[in-house]
């Protein structure tokens, strides 16, 4: 069962939302990520437990920013990957989707969007949603 940590507020978002993560650990999980907004997007996912991700974000550097979400993976549509890690993206990196769950016809919903010219970049359901909503905006 996935892990979701929100955080919007006057402080740093990304402390805030790992340690909501190491709270969640207890429900399990194959992989890891997190979105910080700034200005711009801020994304980090990797698979594997939260050692994984905390190590690359010390190695990459931590996004900055006071709004922040992060996600633990249960895999249900894709392999336990970096690549199919939550969060997922819109093609123009605005949108960053996490989600608990299955989207069922998202087969459907994905041929149509790639023939639209939506560039997918995991094998998940849940990537759909951030095209959906950049058709939107
Ligand atoms: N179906 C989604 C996936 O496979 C979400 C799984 C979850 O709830 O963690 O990425």
């Amino acid at each position: 069962m996935c892990g979701i940590v929100g955080y919007v507020g006057p402080d740093e978002a990304l402390p805030i939302v790992l340690e909501g993560l190491r709270r969640l650990e207890y429900r399990g999980y194959d992989s890891a990520g997190v979105a910080v907004l700034d200005g711009g997007l801020g994304v980090l996912k990797r698979a594997g437990k939260l050692g994984e991700l905390e190590a690359a974000l010390a190695h990459e550097g931590s996004p900055s920013g006071s709004v922040g979400m992060g996600h633990t993976r249960w895999a249900t549509h894709g392999a336990p990957t970096d690549r199919n890690a939550h969060p997922h993206l819109d093609c123009a990196g605005r949108v960053a989707v996490i989600h608990n769950g299955i989207i069922e016809n998202f087969q459907p919903l994905r041929e149509r969007l790639q023939k639209e010219g939506h560039e997918f970049v995991s094998e998940t359901d849940t990537e759909c949603v951030a095209h959906l909503v950049e058709e939107m905006l």
